[in-house]
């Protein structure tokens, strides 16, 4: 499933491609993804593609008087390709600007093409979303506040698109280990120390997946229509048995809700 660090990396991609340029069509070939292309979507030909925005895992394609709305799902991939290149039976959807195409491929098609009025109410999918993790929002001191009612272990509570959006299962385990912060510690025992440590790691984190330019996903293809080749190094992420690349303790593999956590017994007290 593309993470965070994937979807920024395609944002880069494809605002490179397409800002300031004007969409010429639109073709959905199959409007039946995770939700309906709704029929605004259909009209878009005219706009000017002003600039290309992220927020959570939704890209956010600018056109004045409101924006398109893509999630890549499960396997879902944008390229950018010459007008008019093939298609096959997975690319459901594309926007031609021009001499060029942005192009959804999506295999399981749980992604989404949605559009949300300039004048309108927030789209509900980015209503009740958590604090960008790249944004100065995220702080010691908002991770403190936030994290002071909460039971839940603080891997389990990194998750939770609710709090702080983005951070998925490998860079939970990953932040968690840069943090030497045991994952089931309870989240409302950590002190602002370490919540201050845990804000950095996980900013950290998620930058050298971007630099890296995505992690290690099979299906993934960038904007640019290379593979995601670059794998993450990682820290203690499917290292289970393997000596910590801190510490030399072993690596061990437990599951929090139905998710598995990798952690080093050695650093992360
Ligand atoms: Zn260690």
């Amino acid at each position: 499933m593309p993470e965070l660090p994937e979807v920024e990396v395609t944002r880069r991609g494809v605002a490179r491609a397409l800002a300031g340029r004007t969409i010429s069509a639109v073709a959905v070939r199959e409007p039946r993804l995770r939700w309906p292309v709704p029929a605004p979507v259909l009209g878009l030909a005219g706009r000017t593609v002003r600039g290309v925005k992220r927020r959570a895992k939704y890209l956010l394609i600018d056109c004045g008087d409101g924006q398109l709305i893509v999630h890549l799902g499960m396997s879902g991939s944008l390229r950018v390709l010459p007008a008019g290149a093939a298609f096959d039976k997975h690319d459901h959807f594309d926007l031609v600007l021009g001499d060029r195409l942005l192009r959804l491929r999506d295999p399981r098609r749980f992604g989404a093409v949605l559009w949300s009025a300039a004048n309108g109410a927030p789209h509900r999918l980015l209503a009740h979303l958590g604090i960008e993790p790249l944004s100065r929002a995220l702080t010691g001191a908002r991770l403190y506040a936030l994290t002071r009612a909460h039971r839940a272990a603080i891997k389990v509570f990194l998750m939770d698109s609710r709090r702080i959006v983005g951070v998925g299962n490998i860079y939970a385990s990953e932040a968690l280990h840069r943090a030497r912060i045991d994952p089931r510690t309870p989240a409302r025992r950590l002190s602002p120390e370490r919540c201050a440590r845990l804000a950095r790691a996980i900013k950290a984190t998620l930058r050298a997946a971007i630099r890296a330019g995505g992690s290690s996903l099979r299906d993934y293809v960038g904007a640019d229509g290379g593979y995601g080749c670059f794998q993450l190094r990682t820290l203690v992420y499917d290292r289970e048995g393997r000596p910590c690349r801190r510490c030399g303790a072993t690596v061990r593999r437990i599951v929090q809700a139905q998710r598995s956590t990798y952690y080093c017994p050695g650093c992360q007290r």
